[in-house]
């Protein structure tokens, strides 16, 4: 089937597609989806999947991740976006039931190599947190707890509206 797909794509001119396919073939969370690598499965959607994280900060640490192969946060669907976060909160409930070591989560997503997306397939991490466990937001060396000037918060506040303002127009 993989096959076809590659053929398919090659023939259709351009490398775009070709490098989606191969991405997709190597993929290690589309791997697990496909059955072809192990995983500690613990809910299965209809647009996500979620298991154990195979190198957990703690016990019960998970991913949830969209079945199908999409790289960025950003371009997940409506429906899959929903799904994650859905899937996430219910994952957060039971470990807070179930696991003795449980008294927090912390959820994370990051988004690209900048902000340490390691795996090319978008995933959310639910961490289950006991007190003093050493895991944490390292904050740059130039980081203050001065808030920031007001001005500088309302102009940046501004582009952002700008932008979703132009989106509603178009
Ligand atoms: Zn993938």
């Amino acid at each position: 089937m993989f096959r076809d797909r590659l053929t398919m794509v090659s023939s259709g001119g351009g490398n775009a597609p070709l490098i989606a396919t191969l991405a997709f073939m190597n993929c290690t969370f589309c791997r697990i989806l496909r059955n072809e690598l192990p995983a500690s499965r613990v809910v299965e959607g209809t647009l996500t999947t979620a298991f154990l994280d195979i190198h957990p900060v703690s016990p019960g640490h998970a991913l949830i991740v969209p079945r199908r192969h999409v790289e960025s946060f950003v371009d997940l669907s409506p429906e899959e976006a929903s799904e994650l976060f859905m899937t996430g909160q219910l994952l957060a409930t039971h470990m807070k039931k179930t696991l003795e070591t449980c008294e927090g989560i912390t959820v994370s997503l990051a988004d690209g190599v900048s902000a340490g997306q390691e795996v090319p397939h978008a995933h959310l991490h639910i961490i289950p947190r006991t007190l003093g466990d050493g895991f944490g937001w390292r904050f740059p060396a130039n980081y203050t707890s001065d808030a920031a000037p007001r001005a500088n918060l309302d102009a940046v506040a501004a582009r952002i509206r700008a932008s979703l303002n132009e989106c509603k127009k178009s």
